[in-house]
């Protein structure tokens, strides 16, 4: 088996082997095929890694001989020897995941460098500085590594910050700079001292022993926990693993005419077509992203090595150009010559996703197909999350500004930790995470913050990235702003805020401000919603566009999960094209309402109830008129009352006293009655059908006000069609059905009588209670459609009540159980299954069964690219999600 492939003059893989070779990998190989400047090296693949996993750490037979070729195919070309003692080949060792998970493994460079290698070194570089600097660097990274030396617990800083710094002030240095080479090798020294004290192990000389350690150490990393948290936010498999890259190394820390940078061929935060990126001269590897010194802008370049610029400016466009989209890349200027060691489709936020893929379509980079399934569908959300009021921004004094590196605005107390982020959130408190800097430990806490503000460090910088794939509210990088951990305070000019104050970020902007600021909708709501021109919005626009791309390559209607008007519109503006889902006991709880619906439930006999419906009834048809208008003959799905009858009682003793008051009867009779509707366990009680059932009335007057209502607005001076579709809830057997349906129609004939008006309709039921879906074929007898109820299907088909899941749910999580919430994303194995079979039971009985999908899911774009797998009709989500929807059942169909 080959488990080694090489790039550089001979190049072995290529861009689609990123699941063999890592993406780091396979775009390495790539960029060496077309001829761009690659230090050669090569990849130990993804296999590997697993092996080494399911082995607890042995590797297969062969990679040693493959290993030890490969590296000789690196001296060929290089014409240096790994090892040499006058002129040696030194690595970087580096990981690279299918999909690129920064920050979680850590890269290893210089390696190859011993005591007498660093000489020969020095020698032939004539830079002796610059070859302790190496060696020194080396062993710090193959320490903390490979070797464990890394910090006991929280408060202990870097064992190796702790060392230099000591030395830098014996030495009266403040730069790393202006440490010697003398300096550098007493440096050298006190770390393999520290090492040799930390581990009773010394640091390992022979350069093979060196390169199995970092290849182990990275394959190991796979399954630390920084990679396992990142793994489980992105629903990353742990079998994938991660591949091995060697590399030959290229120095930007030699000299003045050296430098080291990260770029983008786009700016990632907005989208804008404008080479972005960063770099340091005389620097090396991460210097650029840890912040020790400021890098420079890209811009700065030009002047400083025009001819470097030139040469970026060239594979900026010859990058785009061949992968086709917007590109991330690192380079290493090494006198005056660039090297390319990495590239990758680069991050972005939602709104750079967006305007990318509508531009890049513009400029013929992509098709509509391919820019369309470049939009997480997510990230649609970005152009319709709310900004400051623009009146109390603009009165609002600005006290600082940083990099705008995550899009939207964010308002919250000021915490300066990420385990106090995470404690104030879950004590239901919003937080703004203020740090000189983020890291890897951060994360959970950046996860919990409405926004992340950071003092130090760019776009390339740990908090950037992280805002960038979370969505998050960020800026970063506000040198100005001074942040002191052990006072707890925020300096910014003549401002001084504490932990809990308020603080307000405008990360499209990148303005800070003192105190709480309103926010206000989208530009995209307000087009939407008439209050702004179209032609005033650049955003709206991109908006726009990739709507009208979805709408034209998705199969599946969205409709939307809508009780009132109000919400009706909304949705029907975020263009939803009917109500998959109304739920008419929230009408219920309005006003009086809720009176007259508790006298119904508390009702002795029949006739009590009758009376009590009564009040109700004009009510209902109110709100269905209102609901058939706003949604001018759109489709509407009503659901008869569906939860448990207590859900509407007071629960406490004053409300149940005015209740028995206003009710006139006593308070021992409420009680009683109370007591009577007891449930041990409501959700799986008297509810859903079983009310209609039991209380045929109750159905009655809901169809009663639904057709009433439907013969009064096709009666209207502007007649307005209207197609009710009435959905019986928490079905289980054919005969329950059966019995509801019979009431429906036999009203349906009275009204249309007496109205004189043909209504059409369609009586059909919901699929969440796992008996309906396996009988679906008898269901579809009696029903003329079906709606996927998946929040009560999940909840019954897993036996696992959603409120209920709080106190073990993360559990199940960190023992990867599961992958993912699965009230959130549907659990397509399981909960998956029952829905596509009731889908094709249904639809052998009635071959053109409408079937659509309700819950939760029906915004989740998981979820719909199952549901539009099993030939769904539609999805119905919630008003918000609707755009997200629409984007993503586009993507499903592709
Ligand atoms: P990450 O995945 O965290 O970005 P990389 O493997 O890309 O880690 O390595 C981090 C940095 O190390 C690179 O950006 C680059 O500056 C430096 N580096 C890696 N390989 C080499 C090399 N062959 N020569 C010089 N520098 C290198
Ligand atoms: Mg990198
Ligand atoms: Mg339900």
């Amino acid at each position: 088996v080959k488990h080694v492939y090489a790039f550089g003059k001979k190049t072995d893989g290529n861009s689609k082997m990123k699941t063999l070779l890592g993406g780091k990998g396979a775009n390495l190989a790539e960029m060496a095929a077309i001829g761009l400047p690659v230090p050669p090296g090569f990849t130990i693949t993804t296999e590997v890694c697993t092996h080494f996993s399911q082995t607890k750490g042995k590797y297969p037979a062969g990679l040693d001989a493959q290993v030890k070729a490969a590296v000789k195919q690196v001296e060929k070309e290089q014409g240096k020897l790994f090892g040499s003692k006058t002129d040696p080949l030194l690595f970087s060792v580096r990981s690279g995941a299918r999909e690129s998970m920064p920050g979680m493994m850590d890269t290893i460079l210089n390696l190859g460098l011993n005591d007498k290698t660093v000489v020969a070194l020095a020698k032939k570089s004539g830079n002796e500085r610059f070859a302790w600097d190496c060696y020194r660097r080396f062993i710090q990274m193959y320490g903390d590594v490979v070797m464990g030396v890394q910090p006991r617990n929280d408060t202990e800083h870097e064992p190796f910050d702790v060392v230099m710094d000591k030395l830098k002030k014996e030495l009266k240095i403040e730069n790393d700079a202006d440490l010697s080479a003398k300096n550098l090798q007493e440096l050298v020294k006190r770390y393999k001292a520290l090492i040799k004290q930390r581990t009773k192990k010394s640091f390992p000389q022979d350069a093979y022993d060196q390169l199995w350690g970092a290849v182990s150490a990275v394959f190991g990393s796979w399954n630390n926990e920084r990679a396992v948290i990142y793994r489980q936010k992105y629903n990353i498999p742990s079998e994938w693993g991660t591949a091995v890259n060697v590399q030959a190394m290229v120095f930007g820390n030699m000299g003045d005419d050296c430098a080291t940078g990260v770029a983008f061929t786009r700016d990632p935060a907005n989208g804008e077509k404008v080479f972005y990126g960063e770099y340091l001269i005389n620097a090396q590897g991460e210097d650029v992203v840890a912040g020790v010194r400021t890098p420079k802008p890209i811009a700065q370049l030009a002047d400083e090595m025009p001819h470097a610029h030139k040469e970026l400016e060239v594979v900026r466009k010859k990058l785009e150009k061949h992968f086709r989209d917007m590109q991330d890349f690192e380079f290493t200027v090494e006198s005056n010559t660039l090297y390319m060691l990495q590239t990758r489709n680069g991050k972005r936020t939602g709104l750079a996703a967006v305007r990318i893929a509508v531009e890049m379509n513009k400029e013929r980079l992509m098709t509509e197909k391919v820019a369309l399934s470049k939009i997480p569908a997510e990230s649609i959300d970005s152009l319709l999350v709310p900004i400051f009021d623009p009146k109390a921004e603009a009165a609002s004094k600005a006290i600082a500004a940083g990099l705008p590196a995550g899009p939207g605005a964010a308002s919250g107390h000021i915490v300066f930790s990420a385990s106090t982020a995470e404690r104030e959130v879950k004590a239901g408190r919003k937080v703004i995470l203020c740090r000189v800097e983020t890291s890897p430990e951060d994360l959970k806490g950046m996860l919990a913050s409405e926004g992340i503000l950071t003092s130090r460090g760019g776009v390339s910088s740990h908090a950037a990235l992280v805002a960038r794939q979370l969505g998050k509210v960020c800026i970063c990088g506000a040198s100005t702003v001074k942040i002191d951990y052990e006072k707890k305070t925020l300096i910014a000019g003549k401002t001084l805020l504490k932990e809990g104050d308020f603080i307000s970020i405008n990360g499209t902007s990148g303005e800070i401000f003192a105190g709480a600021i309103d926010t206000t909708d989208s530009e995209v709501k307000r087009v939407l919603e008439g209050n702004l021109k179209p032609s005033k919005s650049y955003t709206y626009r991109l908006f726009s566009t990739v709507m009208g791309w979805a709408d034209k390559y998705r199969k599946m209607k969205v409709r939307t999960n809508a009780d009132t008007p109000e919400m009706a519109v909304s949705a029907i503006a975020f263009g939803a094209e009917g109500i998959g889902l109304c739920r008419t006991e929230h009408m219920f709880f309005e006003g009086d309402r809720i009176d007259y619906m508790r006298q119904m439930i508390l009702a002795g006999d029949e006739k009590e109830r009758r009376s009590a419906l009564k009040k109700l009834l004009p009510f209902q048809r109110k709100d269905f008129s209102g609901l058939f208008k706003a949604m001018k003959g759109l489709p509407v799905t009503i659901r008869l009352l569906d939860p448990p009858l207590h859900e509407f009682l007071p629960h406490d003793d004053t409300t149940r006293h005015q209740l028995a008051t206003k009710l006139g009867v006593s308070r021992e009779t409420i009680n009683e009655r109370m007591k009577a509707l007891h449930e041990e366990n409501p959700m799986l009680g008297h509810r859903g059908c079983r009310l209609g059932v039991s209380y045929p009335e109750i159905t009655e007057m809901q169809a009663r006000a639904i057709f009433e209502a439907a013969a009064s607005v096709m009666k209207l001076k502007k007649p307005i069609k209207v197609s009710p579709e009435i959905m019986i809830p928490l079905v289980g057997f054919q005969a329950e059905l059966k019995d509801q349906v019979e009431i429906v129609h036999r009203v349906a004939k009275e009204v249309m009588a007496a109205k004189k008006v043909k209504i059409a309709y369609t009586v059909g039921t919901m699929i969440e209670i796992p008996r309906a879906a396996i009988t679906a074929d008898e269901i579809a007898e009696v029903a003329e459609f079906f709606s996927f109820g998946t929040n009560d299907l999940t909840q019954t088909t897993l036996g696992l009540s959603r409120d209920d899941m709080g106190g073990f749910f993360d559990d199940y999580r960190n023992k990867e159980i599961f992958n993912q919430n699965p009230f959130a994303s549907l659990d397509q194995d399981g909960v998956g299954k029952l829905v596509e079979m009731a889908a094709e039971k249904g639809r052998s009985v009635k071959k053109n069964l409408k079937l659509g999908i309700c819950g939760e899911h029906g915004g989740d774009p998981a979820s719909i690219k199952f549901f539009n797998s099993v030939g769904l009709n539609y999805v119905s989500c919630s008003p918000p999600r609707v755009p997200v929807a629409r984007l993503a059942a586009a993507q499903a169909a592709l």
